[in-house]
Formats: C-alpha cells, structure tokens, sequence
C-alpha cells in the first residue's frame, strides 16, 4: 500500500440547493475507502467563472489523508459527482456538484486526465481562500507559499458565510 498523503479537494455547487449538495459531498468522502477526512473550510459564496446567468456558487476545501493513488482518487470523486447528479454538458456551466483534486501531498502530475496541483488553482479566490481556512501555512510543491498566490489573486465576487450557515 501506498504511504498515506494528504490531498485538498476543491468542492463546487450552483445547481439544486448547493450548500446541501457541498455538505452531502464532504460525508462522502469522509466515508471513501483508504481515507479520511482531516479538515473542512467554511463555504463561501462566488460569481460564476464560465458562462453567464448562471446561478452563484457555494465553494470550500476539504483536506482528506487517503492512500488510494491520484487516478484512484479521481475516480472516486468522479461518481460522487455522479450520484449527485452532475451532468457533464456545457464547460463551465452549472452543476450539482464539482469536485477538483488540489493538490496531493507534494505530487506534480500531467497525465491525460489529471493535472496537480490543479491548473487553475493561482487564479481562484474561492479556492485559495477556503485552502488558507485549513492550511494558512501551505506552500505549494513548487514551493510558492499560499499566501502569496493569495496575495496575487483578484479579490472580489466572494462572499464568506458564517461557520455553520
Ligand atoms: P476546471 O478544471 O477549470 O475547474 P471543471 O471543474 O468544470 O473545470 P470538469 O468538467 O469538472 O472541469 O472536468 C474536466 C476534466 O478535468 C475531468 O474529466 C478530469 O479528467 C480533468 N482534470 C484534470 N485535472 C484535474 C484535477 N486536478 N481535478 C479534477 N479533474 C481534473
Ligand atoms: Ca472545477
Ligand atoms: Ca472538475
């Protein structure tokens, strides 16, 4: 078995009560095989990337320690984001539920599928806000800190909601 690493996993809902569909999400992976759940940002509320008219997000960050590999664990989130009911249709465009490998441990991987840490990632307040809720001290495996990526990062359409909302 491989040595348990710690991964951040991006979770996303614009689609059929999100902050139920973003909590029922972080249960199940609590509950996946070889892994457990080590910490949960709080959600905050974002303007859509991607297309317009589209209705607001509700994003956080869960930290999982898993043994299951990178694809392994790609998959795993894939069906969860299938029983939810996502429908891959327009890039970008609403969905139940989206959940983006982070990061995994210091892994730098570009396979077909899967790219980590995820490309996006520098870019994304809703992701770098939620991932300095767990992990304010993180540097990344290039070793740039969290700090300074959010410290370049655009600030606006973000909203936190209160611990518990
Ligand atoms: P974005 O990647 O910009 O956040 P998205 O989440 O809407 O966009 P999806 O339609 O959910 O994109 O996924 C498209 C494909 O991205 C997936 O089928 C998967 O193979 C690939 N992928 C590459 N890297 C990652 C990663 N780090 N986490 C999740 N999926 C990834
Ligand atoms: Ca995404
Ligand atoms: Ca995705």
């Amino acid at each position: 078995m491989r040595e348990p690493a710690a991964a951040f996993i991006g979770i996303g809902s614009n689609l059929e009560q999100p902050l139920t569909q973003v909590r029922t999400a972080v249960s199940t992976l609590g509950a996946l095989p070889e892994t457990r759940l080590d910490g949960v940002s709080a959600w905050y509320r974002s303007k859509p990337v991607g297309p317009v008219g589209q209705p607001d997000y509700i994003n956080g960050v869960a930290r999982i320690i898993t043994t299951l590999s990178p694809l392994g664990l790609l998959a795993e989130l894939q069906t969860i984001e299938d029983r939810q009911g996502r429908r891959r249709q327009l890039k970008w465009g609403p969905r139940t539920l989206d959940l983006d490998i982070l990061l995994y441990g210091d892994c730098l991987l570009n396979e077909e599928t899967l790219t980590v840490p995820h490309p996006r990632l520098a870019e994304r307040n809703f992701v770098l806000l939620p991932l300095a809720d767990i992990a304010p001290d993180l540097v990344l495996p290039g070793g740039t800190p969290l700090s300074s990526l959010l410290a370049n990062c655009p600030s606006g359409g973000i909203v936190r909601l209160s611990d518990g909302e």
